[in-house]
């Protein structure tokens, strides 16, 4: 960004100085990103930071020392800096005074966010920056030997009045903040799961507090293969846009290696319904799982899996490199099976093998890293 000062954004404030740092602000005065030093910066609402330099990636330990820094560097933008509007109606002293709430405040709002939410383990990246509600916590199935998210929570729904009550709180929390929030994204694993009048009765709800914002959710293909045409012709009337799905591999082997029971030719049923709906797909695939074992069965599943779903340009098929967590099952019987994990240059094989496979499909291609992620 060339320009050195203050930007006035409906969604954002943000502030560069000539060394080229650069720190974005919600409306209530929270910063989100930052460029300090040559380092990337993004903050949670939880108050979770992670800085990424390049390739590299880490969960910032002394919080305390950054937030000063950057607390401090904004007020001295804020002194000298040249201001510019993306409107004329964007107000600067609302911007200084937002600007000002600084350190004590930022550590209230942490402390809000842990009234209202339990942890977020997971989003997909181009929801980030969505307004998420808690519809159900943690994941109704849980078994998948390879996955953490949800590990330590125990399964729950809201039932509507709690959801409703719910929804106010996030939106008083988000407060101005939420011009930043192009989406509202149905959390945690599967909130798609609920019977199919009590979803839909859940779209009334929200769309009592925001009629603009179309919805997102992640969904499972146990749970998928049982909603309906109708279901899906109905949500999308209240502005549901996308499911996402952890496909994950196209081989039903691996799945089974994996304790994930789902059936992939599902997804095709899964798929007619959902465009019959005009709802897109998000499909998660999982580079490198299986490791060297699986390799071959992997890449050529899930290339005769994805090839044969009518797939169209507003779909996305995500590309997430596998990360073992240490202390979960799938460690333990890779190892009882003695598969040998990929190296980097064999996910890149992998990844390109199946790309190569795929290169007819007209959707997006994107890359999903989990451990970049932060709510
Ligand atoms: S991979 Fe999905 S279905 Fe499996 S435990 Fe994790 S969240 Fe649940």
């Amino acid at each position: 960004m060339e320009f050195e000062g203050i930007y006035l954004k409906e969604s954002s404030i943000i502030l560069s100085d000539k060394n080229f740092n650069l720190i974005s602000y919600d409306w209530e005065g929270r910063w989100y990103y930052a460029f300090i030093k040559g380092y990337g910066y993004r903050k949670g609402l939880n108050g979770r930071i992670l800085k990424k330099k390049r390739l590299f990636i880490e969960e910032v330990g002394e919080k305390e020392r950054l937030n000063r820094e950057i607390f401090e560097l904004s007020l001295r933008i804020l002194k000298e800096g040249k201001i510019k509007k993306e409107k004329k109606n964007l107000k600067i002293d609302e911007a200084e005074r937002v600007l000002k709430s600084g350190i004590e405040f930022w550590k209230e709002n942490e402390k809000r966010f842990y009234e209202i939410y339990s942890d977020i383990s997971i989003l997909p990246p181009d929801q980030y920056l969505s307004i998420y509600l808690q519809l159900t916590e943690g994941c109704n199935y849980g078994k998948c030997i390879f996955c953490d998210f949800y590990k330590k929570k125990k399964f729950k729904t809201k039932n509507k009045k709690e959801f409703e009550e719910h929804i106010k709180r996030v939106y008083d929390f988000l407060g101005k903040g939420i011009s930043l929030r192009k989406s509202i994204f149905l959390g945690d694993a599967n909130a798609i799961l609920l019977p199919e009048k009590e979803f839909i009765k859940t779209l009334e709800i929200i769309r009592k507090y925001d009629d603009k914002r179309e919805i997102f959710s992640f969904m499972d293909i146990f749970t998928g293969v049982k909603k309906s045409k109708s279901f899906f012709k109905e949500i999308k009337k209240y502005g549901f846009e996308r499911v996402y799905i952890g496909l994950e591999t196209g081989s039903k082997k691996l799945l089974e290696f994996l304790e994930k029971y789902q059936n992939p030719e599902d997804l095709k049923e899964i798929t007619l319904r959902l465009k019959d709906a005009e709802i897109n797909l998000g499909i998660i695939i999982m580079i490198g799982i299986g490791g060297d074992k699986f390799f071959e069965e992997h890449v050529r599943e899930t290339v005769k899996i994805l090839k044969s779903l009518p797939l169209d340009r507003k779909d996305i098929i995500y590309f997430s490199d596998f990360v073992i967590f240490k202390d979960l099952p799938y460690l333990k019987k890779a190892e009882k099976e003695k598969i040998k994990e990929l190296k980097p240059y064999e996910m890149e094989t992998q990844k390109e093998m199946i790309l190569k496979g795929i290169k007819n499909i007209p959707s997006l291609i994107s890359f999903y890293n989990v451990l970049e992620f932060v709510y």
